[in-house]
Formats: structure tokens, C-alpha cells, sequence
């Protein structure tokens, strides 16, 4: 092997050989791939970036190129945090047209690390000086006494129109993470969560899309995480139609920044709720997350007090202790406890039908084979010594685990099956998280959505 020699990311020259570059990785996308018509590389190719930093100052953007499993199992093998020799890659100039500089984070370096499978080699930086790297990961990659407060941001929003902007705020909510099906059939994962720095009422909502991010942000804690995000783009919103705070690629986040202004951000926000929830009533919290417990009497009696602000529906999540008093398990007049879906618009197929016929979906208009998905959607009665609950929602994942059944283990039972797994949950004690969504003019029903529903195990001591 032709000898190495270690670099500094602060050293680094354009067409350098030989070189070895150690750093722990602070962000990482996800991988791509596409098709290449080349007649001497056919066949499908990847590509993985991520970023590398080595001191306070210094960081480069590293381009990995390969076959689709090289590329993903490099991907598996080097997350965010790992401390990582580069050995051998190309030290580049960006391309001039200053594509790059939307699309990646910005870095000390002028060049970038370009890796070609089979000439360049990532390997784990295993030595005594690598807590000294892994140390970096909570130092902020700008100074945070720059930053703007959120309720400046937002006062000026429509005159921030595709520029970037420094956040340090702290975590107000944090959704479970969703599997979703794009149009043209890839599946994608995503996660939504809220900020808030304490200079507005409102928190503000983002999505992640990256997976290395949705990973690490499940361990996220409202009111206690704060986070420093760098290069967040000012945007419109495609779907809600207006000026909204994005992350994007070139966005780096610092997780619980080793900074004073840190604290403060966390000590603005301790007053409010305990357990916020999403201004979006489709975007459900974390289970774990929910903290208040409350008995049937106390949901009543907070519903009841219709405190509604400005016409907004009242939601709330809580912990309830109850045993399960039925669970229909039987398909009984129009409704049943099988739904059909649409895999990628999410509607519902009613049983005459093959596909769900919106004209706006691939599987609808006939551009592509229907891909129909079944899901729970079970009522569940729950009682406590206060009273009882009717008609709780039990769909999807929540009633797979509940039921510690898969739906299509569930197609295969009899109706005596089906009935006596019923049994599993019902007069036992249960610790039910739920989302209740009061009433609106249109749909004047309250729903009580289970969010997750285990049975307390007796502890004999
Ligand atoms: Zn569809």
C-alpha cells in the first residue's frame, strides 16, 4: 500500500495525494441512487455525502460515489457521531457554478473530499484522541450570539424569501416518525417536530427528512433539547401555500449546544404545558413523550370547559389509567375493522372497488398497479372508577402492538380467533395514551385516538 500521511482539513490542497483525514462526522444525507446508461459502467449507482470536522474551526464536505450496496453499507456504518479516517480521497475544487453551496453545508474548507469506490477507503478512527473529536459534535459551527430570535424571523419573513438564517431554540414537541409513499413509489421516512426560543407565542414546525437526523431526534426530549441550527432556509411552503422555516441540506444542527445561551433558550420555555402538542392534529406525539395523567372525569370535565382560544380545536394528549371493557372484533353494519388504503394517497377503498380512483394518484388514473395496504380500525370502551370513554380509535401500528398481532396474521383467523385475542386486553388494568380532539362546528363529535395501549404488569414483590 503506498504510504498515507495524516492532513489536516485546514491543510488540505487541491489534487493532494495520499492523504488521511481524521474527523467525526457532524451531518450526514441520505444516500441516492440512479440509473447510468454508460456503456462501461451500466446499472444502478449511489451516491452518499456527509460532513467532517476536525476543530472548532475546521469542517469538509465528503462525496462518496459507488455500486448501491457499497454505498449503503458505508451508510450503515458511519453515522453521525463515529470518528472516521478518510484515506486517499480526491481533494477537489466545488464546480463553479455554485450549485454546491445550496446543497451542502458550508464549510471552512474551500475544497471538498470526493471518494470513488475501489481508490479511497473510510475506516473507524479507533485511538486515544478520539473523544477529543466526538467532543466537536456540541460545539456550534458559528457564533451564537448572531442568531436571530424566532419572532424576529418570523416578523420578516416575506423579506427573508430564499435566504438562510441561525436558529437556537429549544425542542417543544416531537412527532413519531411516519412512513410515507411518494408518487412516483419510493418510500421516504420523516418526522415533524417544534421549536420555540421564548420571543413568540407560537412554536415553530419543521420536518426532517434525513434519516440519520430522524434517527438521532428520537431522543429528543420537549423542554430540554435545544438546538442550534445553522443555514435554515426561508421558503414557501408548497402545500400550506405560505412563508415558512425549512431544513434543508445545507443545514447543519448542533444538538444541545455547549453554549450559556443555551440554558437561557430552555429556561424560556419551561413554563408552558407539559405536554404540548403539534398545532397540526394529525401529527401525533411520541408516546413516551406524554407526562400528564388523567382520569376519564378530568378529560370530561377539561372538554366541557370548551377554553377553545379562537376558534382552534382543542387537543390534548394524556396518560389514562383504565381497564378495556370491549373491543369489537366483529364487522358490524358499514363498519369495518379492516380498512383498505390506498398505499400512496391514503384513501380509503371501499370493498366494490379496486383502486381508490383519485385521478391524482399514480394507482388511482391507471399509471400504475394498485398497492392496497390494510389497517386496524378497532373501538375500544375503556372505564375507570370516574366513568367510561365510548368508541376510543384503535388503528394501525397502535392496535398491532396492542393486540401483539399483524394484520395479516389477523386476515388468517377465524372469528373465534379474533374473539378470544380480544381476551389479552379486556378487564386488565391498561396504560392508555390518547389524543383527544374536542369538537368543531363541522364535526361536533369528540375523538379519543389511542395512541399506545399496554397492559400494566402486576410487580409482586
Ligand atoms: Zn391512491
Amino acid at each position: 500500500m503506498a504510504s498515507v500521511y495524516r492532513q489536516k482539513i485546514s491543510g488540505l490542497q487541491l489534487n493532494l495525494q495520499n492523504s488521511l483525514v481524521v474527523g467525526v462526522i457532524i451531518t450526514s444525507c441520505n444516500v441516492k441512487t440512479f440509473e447510468v446508461n454508460s456503456k462501461y459502467r451500466p446499472g444502478r449507482r449511489a451516491v452518499w455525502s456527509f460532513t467532517l470536522r476536525d476543530s472548532e474551526r475546521d469542517t469538509v464536505n465528503v462525496t462518496v460515489w459507488g455500486t448501491e450496496p457499497y454505498i449503503s453499507k458505508l451508510n450503515v456504518s458511519f453515522s453521525i457521531g463515529c470518528v472516521v479516517e478518510v484515506i486517499n480521497a480526491k481533494v477537489q475544487d466545488y464546480p463553479a457554478d455554485g450549485k454546491n453551496e445550496r446543497f451542502m453545508p458550508t464549510t471552512s474548507s474551500r475544497y471538498h473530499l470526493v471518494i470513488n469506490e475501489g481508490t479511497a477507503l473510510i475506516q473507524l478512527h479507533d485511538s486515544p484522541n478520539k473523544e477529543l473529536y466526538e467532543s466537536l459534535l456540541c460545539i456550534p459551527m458559528k457564533n451564537v450570539t448572531n442568531v436571530r430570535s424566532l419572532s424576529d424571523i418570523l416578523m420578516n419573513i416575506e423579506s427573508l424569501q430564499d435566504q438562510f438564517v441561525d436558529i437556537l431554540a429549544a425542542v417543544t414537541f416531537v412527532s413519531d416518525s411516519r412512513n410515507l409513499i411518494t408518487k412516483d413509489g419510493r418510500a421516504l421516512v420523516c418526522r415533524d417536530f417544534e421549536v420555540n426560543d421564548g420571543s413568540t407565542a407560537k412554536a415553530v414546525a419543521f420536518k426532517l427528512w434525513e434519516n440519520e437526523w430522524i434517527r438521532r431526534s428520537a431522543n429528543w426530549q420537549p423542554k430540554h433539547s435545544v438546538l442550534f441550527m445553522s443555514d435554515v432556509l426561508v421558503a414557501m411552503d408548497k402545500f400550506k401555500k405560505k412563508m415558512g422555516l425549512m431544513i434543508v441540506r445545507k443545514t447543519v444542527i448542533t444538538e444541545d449546544p455547549d453554549v450559556p445561551q443555551a440554558d437561557k433558550v430552555r429556561n424560556s420555555i419551561s413554563q408552558t404545558d407539559i405536554d404540548s402538542t403539534s398545532h397540526d392534529p394529525f401529527i401525533l406525539p411520541k408516546p413516551e413523550n406524554i407526562k400528564t395523567v388523567m382520569t376519564i372525569q378530568e378529560i370530561s370535565e377539561k372538554l366541557n370547559k370548551k377554553e377553545s382560544r379562537d376558534g382552534e380545536r382543542m387537543q390534548f394528549v394524556t396518560i389514562l389509567y383504565a381497564t378495556v371493557t370491549e373491543i369489537n372484533m366483529e364487522n358490524v353494519q358499514g363498519s369495518d375493522i379492516l380498512v383498505t388504503r390506498c398505499a400512496l394517497c391514503k384513501r380509503t377503498i371501499p370493498v366494490t372497488q379496486d383502486s381508490c380512483m383519485n385521478l391524482e394518484c399514480p394507482c388511482g388514473n391507471g399509471r400504475r398497479a394498485p398497492i392496497n395496504v390494510h389497517t386496524f380500525y378497532l373501538k375500544v370502551n375503556l372505564k375507570d372508577e370516574t366513568g367510561y370513554l365510548i368508541g376510543c380509535r384503535l388503528t394501525g401500528v397502535p392496535a398491532e402492538q396492542a393486540l401483539s398481532c399483524s394484520v395479516d396474521e389477523f386476515k388468517a383467523m377465524t372469528q373465534t380467533q379474533r374473539e378470544e385475542l380480544k381476551w389479552k386486553l379486556i378487564l386488565e388494568n391498561c396504560d392508555v395514551r390518547l389524543q383527544v380532539l374536542g369538537p368543531t362546528p363541522t364535526f361536533p363529535r369528540v375523538l379519543y385516538n389511542i395512541l399506545s395501549l399496554e397492559r400494566i404488569r402486576e410487580v409482586k414483590d
